[in-house]
């Protein structure tokens, strides 16, 4: 008996140190004490922007090119909240790429009115305004009056910027913007019958190369967005980057929808776009833990 006792004494440990290892923590799911304290897991990520804005998804819009019976657009005829964005003189080495994470950041899509050497010079930057969606558009090779040029020396700049977006991005620009403004209605069936471009102007321009200060242009694009508004700015001035920011959010707060200008040509053409309430601005929720809604 006294034998069992101590038998039984000496097995007990080793039954329940066996049924301590069995099953697997692992298998339970059970963390570690380490990483259940977070002593090595990595910090949780913390909310970036509590106010960010998201634009509607608009990837679904086509590009469409306008027809030889509008050759000149100042703003397109719609109805409903929809506007477009568009930087002129680009693109810059660091500027367009803080704004292209601006808009990213925002689901926001705009055109680009660039200019051919620059393109050529910063390549990376042209790809990646088509792959997030941006529309791409002749701005010219040397950003020369073309009312000041000889039509043939028109037609070279338009064409080989044309070639070149095509070449660099795969994209085929639809649109042209005459650099400074310049132009008129000669000029303008001469670069529709070469490219099919229609030219697109602004119905609000901000001014931004002036540097009346970023709560200035801010203030001009919130204003400025109403249906089928097309709004003028720069990629080449840190101020207008600065300014993006608050004039986007404000924007969308509006009710705005942010669109391509050859979105915004499809919207015109589909024909009475429905006005919509203030639903399209989607605020984001940037923490989704626990207690959040
Ligand atoms: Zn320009």
């Amino acid at each position: 008996m006294r034998f069992l006792k101590h038998l039984l004494l000496l097995v007990s440990p080793v039954v329940l140190l066996c049924s301590c290892a069995l099953p697997d923590a692992a298998q339970l799911g059970i963390k570690p004490a380490a990483e259940e304290s977070g002593a090595k897991a990595p910090p949780k990520k913390k909310p970036e922007k509590l106010n960010a804005l998201h634009n509607p998804d608009v990837d679904h819009l086509p590009f469409v090119q306008a027809t030889r019976d509008r050759l000149e657009y100042i703003e397109a005829k719609v109805t409903g909240p929809y506007c477009a964005l568009t930087f002129d003189d680009g693109p810059h080495p660091t500027l367009t790429p803080k704004l292209l994470d601006i808009l990213a950041e925002r689901n926001v899509r705009c055109t680009f009115y660039v200019i051919g050497p620059l393109a050529r010079r910063y390549p990376e930057i042209m790809k990646r305004m088509v792959a997030e969606g941006h529309e791409i558009a002749n701005h010219t090779m040397t950003h020369r009056d073309i009312r000041r040029i000889s039509v043939d020396r028109m037609k070279k700049e338009l064409r080989d910027c044309h070639q070149l977006l095509i070449d660099i991005t795969g994209q085929t620009p639809l649109t042209f913007r005459p650099p400074g403004g310049g132009y008129n209605d000669r000029l303008m069936k001469i670069i529709y019958d070469e490219l099919g471009y229609s030219t697109f102007l602004w119905t609000v321009d901000t001014n931004d190369w002036r540097r009346p200060g970023v709560g200035v242009v801010t203030k001009r694009l919130i204003n400025g967005a109403s249906p089928g508004a097309i709004l003028l700015c720069h990629d080449i001035h840190p101020p207008t980057i600065e300014a993006i920011p608050a004039a986007v959010d404000g924007i969308l707060e509006k009710g705005y929808t942010l669109v391509t200008v050859s979105q915004l040509v499809g919207l015109e053409k589909q024909g009475n776009v429905k006005s919509a309430p203030n639903t399209h601005a989607v605020r984001e929720l940037a923490y989704f833990g626990p207690g959040a809604l």
